[in-house]
């Protein structure tokens, strides 16, 4: 049968997946050689074989943290005493379009932000029961700048305004007025039921602490945007010392941070922030093109963007492991100390950026 997740073949394109229904009696079909397109139902030849195993896998990364990264969820299992994670980000409000091979089991599912298209109440309950039917032990949310309920202040200066007018036909006239129905924004958080909603605030999970932060640089005008430069330093400076995993809905400067238009966009105050302690890992959203993982020594870098940039949630979640918290912060914390004693004996003229692996 012809749905999500049917392993199928295309004419001069050989085999991929289903990874959407694009609702016009297209399919979008991801192929194992990483390059996708739209076909009809005609089009399509269903595998004999529908076993997942023959697709090709993302680049393996094993950090000197230990942290690695899952290529393979529903195969590979956890060592003993460690933990899962499993990222999304950028949801848009199509969650329940997610196919179901995209939702592996994890202990931790982490959400970096934007899971509405304009911060919709009626769109974040049903994005909570998404949440509370997913296989996980655990959820930690943070908001994106398209999350605007969430963000108070700039709901009520401005955002209602832009995005939450209906048109209003005047019965006498005969003209269409426009009248801002704002939701209740007080309201909003609490749609998250009792998943764990960070924002400028850390929680002890797992024994690992995560920060969640849903500030950005200045780009358009949406929610939790700040102009670069200072104002971002101070939103970071709130970061501890020691965290585990950092959570934010931007990504630092020069990790999946590439735009559509091969411009980078992320945050260099992040970036400064993330240099200046040791954090092993670092999910972000944003800027979907950015999808993927890079990493330097430290720290993995995880851009877990689910929709591409046509807005279709077809991008897998990241998935990746963590030792146990102590063998975890002193590998980090070992490594970081390291590179420190490195860099100050070498003459670096180089930009550091040109040492990143890009893996998508
Ligand atoms: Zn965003």
């Amino acid at each position: 049968m012809m749905q999500v997740g049917t392993r199928v073949e295309v004419d001069s394109h050989g085999p991929g997946i289903i990874a959407f229904d694009n609702g016009d009696g297209t399919w979008n079909v991801e192929f194992d050689d990483e390059s996708e397109g739209d076909f009809e139902t005609s089009q399509l030849k269903v595998c004999g074989d529908q076993s997942l195993q023959q697709l090709s896998l993302p680049p393996e990364i094993v950090m000197e943290s230990g942290v690695r990264r899952v290529r393979q969820p529903g195969v590979e299992t956890k060592p003993k005493g460690w933990t899962r994670f499993v990222c999304f980000s950028n949801t848009h409000g199509k969650h329940n379009s997610i196919p179901k091979h995209h939702c592996p089991e994890a202990d931790v599912l982490l959400h970096a932000g934007n899971f509405t298209n304009t911060g919709e109440l009626e769109q974040v309950k049903d994005f909570n029961e998404w949440l509370e039917a997913y296989p996980a032990k655990y959820k930690v949310v943070i908001a994106g700048n398209h999350d605007i309920t969430f963000h108070e202040e700039y709901y009520f200066d401005r955002g209602a305004e832009r995005f939450h007018k209906q048109a209003v036909p005047d019965q006498n006239s005969a003209t269409i007025n426009f009248e801002v129905k704002p939701y209740d924004c007080s309201k909003a958080r609490g749609c998250l039921k009792d998943n764990i909603y960070l924002e400028d605030n850390a929680v002890e999970m797992c024994g690992y602490t995560i920060y969640g932060s849903p500030w950005q640089p200045e780009f358009c005008d949406w929610a939790f945007m700040l102009l670069r430069g200072q104002p971002m330093r101070v939103i970071w400076a709130n970061v501890p010392e020691c965290v585990d995993v950092l959570l934010t809905h931007t990504p630092p400067y020069g990790f999946g941070d590439r735009t559509e238009e091969n411009a980078r966009a992320g945050c260099e105050m992040l970036k400064a922030a993330i240099e200046q302690r040791p954090v092993s890992v670092n999910v972000c959203g944003h800027i979907h093109s950015g999808y993927g993982c890079s990493s330097d020594d430290i720290t993995l870098y995880i851009n877990a963007s689910t929709c591409d940039s046509r807005y279709r949630p077809i991008n897998p979640p990241i998935v990746f492991d963590l030792p146990p918290p102590e063998e975890l912060r002193a590998a980090t914390r070992r490594t970081a100390k390291r590179n420190q004693i490195e860099q100050h004996s070498a003459c670096r003229g180089e930009h550091a950026g040109d040492a990143v692996m890009d893996l998508v």
